[in-house]
């Protein structure tokens, strides 16, 4: 009854609504157990509006495109709000300013298509700016901190505009992290102008770089660990240990990359969570190293 009430009250502020969505329909790992609220803001606006709305009603959980995030196979009494909608993009010269819920492929492309320079090896990262900026995201001694101008965020009852230099940003960090009270509802990048033959020739490269290394051709959420020091390659320790194809119902510690863990069709996150358990325990023992997860455990 109270989640009926709620649902009209979220349609008329402009959401789509599904009630007891599974997380799986939406999560890059394609697992996860059925939340409450599954909500889409068709606008920043709306946004704002439904995040009041909800808050103390409920537990609320904001999210991007999903591909961070493992959450639990049972079902969860919150509502979760999704920014995918929120995706305009504005350039300025070369200045960009994007809603969060923008693609980082979105991003790229079409910083290549006005010859802007400065995204080419976030190309292929999956996931929206709000999750990139959230984890500082990279790939190839790139962050998403070094492009980032401000952020405005909305703390539950005001936006806030926040400079790079207070993001409090870092390997796989920012304050977000730290305050969940924070939302990221826009951000400004900065780009430089380049050639849009040589951004399109990077892009393409790094692309096949993924293609020959990562097993995209299966549902995951990346790579399962954070690099815990600059000199320690965790995939690499991890298959020195014999982990490759190390398998636990439907999920399997990659053939390709043993930083990744892949879903084989039918994963629970049970089975995710055991095999990183058994990861961490081994990698603690032989290497004397603690192991943290990159990706978020619901
Ligand atoms: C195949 C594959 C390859 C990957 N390669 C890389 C890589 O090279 N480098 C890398 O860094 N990552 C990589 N990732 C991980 C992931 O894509 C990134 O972390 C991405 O930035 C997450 O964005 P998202 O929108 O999916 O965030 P989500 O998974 O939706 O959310 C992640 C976290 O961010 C928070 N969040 C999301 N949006 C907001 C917002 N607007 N305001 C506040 N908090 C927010 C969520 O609450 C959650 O805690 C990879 C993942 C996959 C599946």
């Amino acid at each position: 009854m109270f989640l009926e009430k709620i649902f009209e009250k979220l349609l008329e502020i402009g959401n789509d609504v599904y009630l007891n969505e599974k997380m799986e329909y939406h999560t890059s790992f394609r697992i996860g157990g059925p939340v409450s609220l599954f909500v889409v803001p068709n606008s920043i606006n709306a946004f704002i509006e439904t995040y009041k709305f909800l808050s103390g009603k409920i537990q609320v959980k904001v999210v991007g495109k999903c591909t961070n995030i493992l959450p639990k196979d049972e079902k969860m009494e919150i509502a979760v709000i999704s920014t995918e909608r929120l995706n305009n993009i504005d350039f300025q010269e070369d200045r960009i300013i994007c809603e969060s819920g923008v693609l980082l492929k979105k991003l790229c492309i079409e910083a290549m298509d006005k010859s802007l320079s400065g995204f080419e090896k976030a190309y292929g990262i999956p996931g929206s700016v709000g999750g990139a900026i959230y984890m500082n995201a990279g790939a190839y001694g790139w962050e998403t901190a070094e492009n980032l101008e401000y952020v405005v965020a909305f703390d539950g009852n005001k936006l806030i505009k926040l400079g790079v230099n207070e993001l409090d940003l870092s390997y796989r960090s920012s304050i977000f992290k730290k305050r969940e009270d924070l939302i990221i509802l826009k951000a400004s990048f900065r780009a430089l102008k380049g050639e849009k033959e040589k951004i399109r020739d990077e892009m393409l490269d790094i692309i096949k770089k993924r293609y020959q290394k990562q097993p995209l051709e299966f549902p995951s959420a990346g790579s399962v660990f954070k690099r815990p020091k600059p000199d320690f390659y965790v995939g690499t320790a991890i298959e020195k240990l014999g982990f490759k194809g190390f398998t636990i119902g439907g999920a399997q510690v990659s053939k390709k990359h043993a930083g990744f863990i892949i879903n084989l069709g039918d994963a629970k996150s049970k089975d995710v969570k055991e095999i990183i358990e058994i990861i961490k325990n081994k990698v603690k023992k032989e290497f004397n190293v603690d192991l943290e997860t990159e990706i978020e455990i619901w």
